[in-house]
């Protein structure tokens, strides 16, 4: 333990939860797995093309986990060799068709599930619709020790909300999803990335360990505000090569823009 002590002493900025360019891990960010014949959001891989991301990382010698064992790792100073795997929305297909390919390889991953659309669908987006999880199939996930975390009571955008929505947004989910898993609930993804400083407060406030993001502002880097890669059907072995080498590059062009 000792050693762990000194290794986060070593690393002030992710103890205080603020983080440099070079301490960001990579972070997958998925939405549904599933063959879609129409898909103008880009929320689908087909499970054939999941499945070749998944062998990529494997042989690369990369451990695919859930944020909270992320989050802990880097905390120890020993996040290397791992990168992060998320699903947003809380789709039926992830567990379909995902969990298998995740456990084939012993990957976990963080599924963030929005609280308050158990057994209904992404009504939030423009196209097609798609089954989200139920109460029973959210609590399958985590018996297979997927993380569960939050995306909101009802996928609307953080920034801009007062403290009561922001409450609803964030404090009640994170009781009602902890009451349906029976455990806590520690990380939450902003839906559409849409965050502010009250959003991330909210979100510290509400006692969550970590919180993902899409594109982090640079200044904004943090534990509470993660930022992540996003990946798509067309992401063949080069392409996540690709994304690996230059995901901290393309991160600090994001994050510079206004
Ligand atoms: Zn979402």
């Amino acid at each position: 333990m000792r050693g762990v002590q000194e290794q986060a002493q070593a690393m002030p900025s992710v103890t205080s939860a603020r983080l440099r360019l070079g301490e960001v891990p990579m972070i997958l960010m998925y939405h549904g797995v599933a063959d879609e014949a129409e898909d103008p959001n880009h929320l689908c891989v087909a499970p054939a093309r999941f499945a070749e991301q998944m062998t990529w990382l494997k042989r690369r010698g990369l451990q695919g986990v859930s944020i909270g064992t992320l989050v802990d790792a880097m905390r120890a100073g020993r996040p290397r060799g791992l990168v992060g795997i998320t699903f947003d929305d809380g789709y039926v297909n992830v567990l379909k068709a995902a969990l298998p390919e995740l456990r084939r390889h012993g990957f976990t991953a963080t599924m963030f599930i929005v609280s308050g659309r158990l057994s209904g669908s992404n009504e939030w987006d423009e196209g097609p619709r798609w089954p989200l999880m139920s109460a029973g199939q959210v609590r399958e996930l985590a018996a297979a020790g997927m993380e569960i975390g939050s995306h909101s009571s009802s996928h609307v955008r953080l920034a801009g909300l007062d403290a009561d929505q922001l409450k609803a947004q964030v404090a009640d989910s994170k009781a009602s999803l902890a009451d349906l898993v029976g455990a806590s609930v520690r990380g939450f993804a902003y839906p559409y990335g849409s965050m502010d400083a009250a959003a991330r407060l909210a979100v510290r406030d509400a006692g969550y360990n970590y919180a993902c993001a899409v594109e982090t502002p640079l200044r904004e880097l943090g534990i509470m505000a993660l930022p992540r890669v996003y990946v798509g059907q067309n992401d063949d072995a080069r392409r996540m090569a690709a994304k690996r080498l230059l995901f901290k590059g393309y991160i600090a062009v994001k994050g510079r823009r206004p």
